[in-house]
């Protein structure tokens, strides 16, 4: 894992429309759960590519649930961690999916 860096901002998500506001750690959409190519260490916004991440599996590790997205335009994938205001249906809908090998 790489350094934080903390940005607090408010987006709209660009799967599903819902406001998001930022609490400078979500870097997904509460409700789709879908996120967005920015990153290269989580908050850094050092990406270039700027596609939709698709969430593609999440699971349980020491204590803490993650998701897995999978950019959709170039196949980059991150493990992120889940937020309290996710919504839990959502995550649990991606449990037991194969989680891709991280790079
Ligand atoms: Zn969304
Ligand atoms: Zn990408």
């Amino acid at each position: 894992m790489g350094h934080f860096t903390r940005v607090v901002e408010d987006f709209t998500c660009g799967r599903c429309g819902a406001a998001v506001t930022g609490d400078g750690y979500t870097n997904h959409c509460p409700v789709c759960l879908w996120s967005c190519h920015v990153d290269v260490n989580p908050g850094d916004r050092a990406a270039d590519c700027g596609a939709l991440m698709e969430p593609v599996a999440a699971g349980l590790r020491q204590d803490e649930w993650f998701l897995v997205h999978r950019c959709v335009a170039c196949g980059f994938v991150r493990r992120n961690r889940t937020d309290r205001h996710d919504d839990r249906a959502a995550v649990r809908a991606l449990l037991g999916r194969p989680i891709p090998d991280s790079s």
